[in-house]
Parts: structure tokens; sequence; C-alpha cells
């Protein structure tokens, strides 16, 4: 018996003429949604990649990207995770193998590479779906307080998972139907064949039927990604990519303000921003991780590091003011401490976002009339009170406030 892949096993010609039209349709509104994103970010002021800072970043990119080492702080999460991510990617790469095989008349798709390919692409979907499943209950059950409960993050999930089960569902009728000597390679399809042995809803007569409802949903799928936050599935790791590697504690160099005249440098309006930094609020994924270690959100501020993030993003369709979605408030109430930072599984800089905005809003809304002339005598005087340096301590007297004595250095090494 020949060993080789039948792409569209009983499938018409008809059908298969409209799975290619209804393929390229997803494919085109994904690109266009794609490029829509892009055309955005590039609307902020250029920042060139730094590929000489690559090798860094790629080390960076096999931590986070890769081993997710971020995400396995909170273990079940981070290996459900992990699940997903490299099922996700194992069937991606086979979809595109079949692509090869099917479309440019390359038949690698046979024999031993073959049969190791489904068993590799059964065990990884099967990672895929119980890592969905998984997820879905702990979203569902609330497991995790951090988690945003959005009715679409839970039709992302069922859509994957009913992706995932169709797949092998089709793969299931084709092996009970076909009765091939080496179905045992495909043991999720195979067990399920076993089932589907004489049923009246899984069989040859109904395959066109699960066959189309699984394309239809994963060109749904296709579609819709540069829309939602799926997009995150490819600006994350792109981001954690091409971002300039950091260390948590650094802050970045000032972000240059065009087409105006001020002689400061700041972000007022959404693109002052550089392209980079639009960018990395779209590999947000909501996670929350960011919001749960940060101090101004915990001692309930107004400050939250994810919906600064997601404000930019959602917002990045005009030039806004920013103080026309984030208050002053919250932008005085980072204490900069970083932590977000250290948090975040895809390397956005809330402080390089925060700071910047701060820039802009200065001093017209973050600093009272007091502040700023409180930094202005300071500045020339270094005397808050606005009189001479040598009368800085003239307040105290009568008062009994203890005064620090000088400090005498007395070792030899000094
Ligand atoms: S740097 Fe600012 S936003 Fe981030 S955790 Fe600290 S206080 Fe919160
Ligand atoms: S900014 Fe980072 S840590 Fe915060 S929600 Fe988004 S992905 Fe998660």
């Amino acid at each position: 018996m020949e060993i080789r892949r039948d792409t569209f096993w009983n499938i018409s010609s008809d059908m298969q003429i409209w799975f290619y039209i209804l393929a390229g349709v997803a494919c085109l509104v994904f690109l266009y949604g794609f490029y829509r994103r892009f055309k955005l970010w590039n609307k902020g002021r250029r920042e060139k990649v730094q590929w000489k800072n690559i090798k860094d970043n790629l080390k960076h990119f096999l931590k986070l990207a890769i081993r997710q080492t971020k995400l396995q702080k909170d273990k079940p999460v981070g290996l459900m995770h992990k699940m997903i991510a490299y099922g996700f990617a194992a069937l991606f790469i086979g979809t595109v193998l079949v692509f090869i095989d099917e479309d440019f008349n390359l038949p690698i798709l046979q024999g031993t590479f073959y049969l190791v390919y489904e068993f590799v692409l059964d065990i990884f979907g099967l990672l895929f779906l119980v890592g969905l499943i998984a997820f879905l209950i702990i979203r569902g059950g609330k497991f995790r307080k951090r988690m945003l409960q959005g009715k679409m993050d839970y039709l992302f999930l069922i859509l994957f998972i009913l992706i995932g089960i169709g797949g092998y569902v089709t793969e299931g009728i084709r092996l009970a139907e076909s009765n091939l000597d080496y179905a045992q390679w495909s043991p999720v399809g195979y067990g399920l064949s076993r089932l589907f042995v004489k049923s009246k809803l899984f069989n040859i007569d109904t395959y066109w039927f699960w066959w189309l409802s699984h394309a239809l949903l994963a060109f749904i799928l296709i579609a819709i990604i540069p829309f939602t936050k799926l997009l995150h599935i490819l600006t994350a790791p792109l981001n954690i990519l091409i971002s300039p590697v950091k260390r948590t504690g650094d802050f970045d160099a000032m972000v240059f303000l065009k087409g105006d005249h001020r002689d400061r440098i700041a972000v007022s309006n959404m693109y002052d921003f550089t392209n980079m930094q639009l960018m990395s609020t779209d590999a947000c994924t909501e996670c929350g991780r960011c919001d749960n270690v940060c101090p101004a959100r915990l001692s309930g501020k107004d400050l939250a590091p994810r919906n600064i993030v997601m404000k930019i993003r959602d917002n990045m369709y005009e030039n806004k003011a920013i103080s026309s979605f984030i208050s002053a408030e919250e932008l005085k109430q980072c204490t900069n401490c970083a932590a977000c930072v250290e948090a975040c599984p895809v390397s956005i800089n809330h402080i390089d976002l925060i700071l910047a905005m701060r820039r802009g809003a200065l001093p017209e809304e973050l600093l009272n009339p007091h502040a700023e002339e409180t930094l202005v005598n300071l500045d020339f005087d270094q005397n808050i009170w606005g009189s001479a340096w040598s009368e800085r301590e003239a307040w105290a007297e009568g008062l009994n406030v203890q005064v620090l004595k000088k400090f005498k250095n007395t070792s030899k090494e000094a």
C-alpha cells in the first residue's frame, strides 16, 4: 500500500475550487488587516530596528518567546501556554507542508516522513487541545483574577477548540473509511476512527460537512487575527525580537517631538510615540501580569499598566491628544519601579511609554503651580523657599528641629 497523504480525500472538485477561493479571501483579509495596523504604527516617529543588538535580542527571544521563561512563574498557566503555543506552531508548520505537497506539486508527505509527520502532528494537536480546554477552565472558573472576562476571549478559545476537534473528526472519518494499515501512526485519529465505525453522524456521507466546517472555521480565524488581540500571535514574538533589549530599570532615551517648536521632548499626541512603541502595544496579550505587581494599582490608585497599554493600542486610529484618554493622575502615580516591565512576558516597556507621556503632560497638567515654583527655586538657589542658599535653614529657627551633623570621612582610603 502506498504511504502518502490524500489531502482532498472524498472532496468533489467543485468544493476544492470553493476551498481555494475562500482560502484566498481569508488571506487577503488577513493581509489587509495587518497592513492597516502596520500603517498605523508607521504614523509614529520613525525609530529604526537596532540590528547591531540582534545577537542580544536573539538570546532574549530564545528565553522569552521559545522557552517562555516569564510565563513559567505561574507554573500551571505557563505549561498550558506552552502546550498551546507549541501545538499551534506545529500545526501551522504541518499546514504549510501540506500546502507545499499539494499545491507546489512537491510530494514530500509520503513514506516514512509522512508517518512521522502524522504522529508528531497528532501529538502536538492533542497538546494544543488539552492546553486550550485547561485555559478555558481556568478562565471560566476565574482561577486567575488578573484575567479579563471579555466575551471575545471565550469566543477565541472556543474557535480554536472547534478547529482542533474538527481536525481530529475529519481524520477519524478518513481513517475509519479507508482502512489504512498505517492508521496507528495517527494515534488520536485512529482512536476516534474506532468510535466512528458504523456511526450515522461521522461517516463518508457526512465527511464533506465536517471537512468544510473545519476549513471555514480555520479561514475565519485567519481573517480575524489582525483585527483582534489575536494579533499578538505575530506581534508578541516580533516585539521580543526587535524591541531594544533592556534590563529592568533602564530608562529610554528621550523621545523627540517632531513638527512643533517646543524645546521639550515628550509625547503629547498619539503619533509622538515611536513606530516601535506603537507596535509594542499590539503585542499585549491582556494577561494582567503587569497589573498584578504594580504598587500603584495594588494600593488602589487609578494607574493600571495594562490599561495604559490597552488605551494606547485602542486609540491608535487618530493622532489624539494623550490627555483625552489617559489622565495626568494615572501618569503621576507611576513610581517607575519597573515591576511591570519585569513581569511582562512580551517585552512591553511601560516605563518608556509612561515617562514619554509624562514629559508631554508637563507642566500643564502634572505639576501644580507650587510644585513648579519649588522646582525652579531648587534649580536656581538650591533653596525651595526662593531665598538665598545661606538661608536654607531659616525656616527651622526656634522649632527645635534636629539637624544632622556633617559627615566626617576618617577612612584612610578616602
Ligand atoms: S513602573 Fe509604574 S506602572 Fe510599572 S509597576 Fe511600577 S508603578 Fe506600576
Ligand atoms: S502589558 Fe504585558 S504584562 Fe501587561 S497585560 Fe499586556 S502582555 Fe500582559
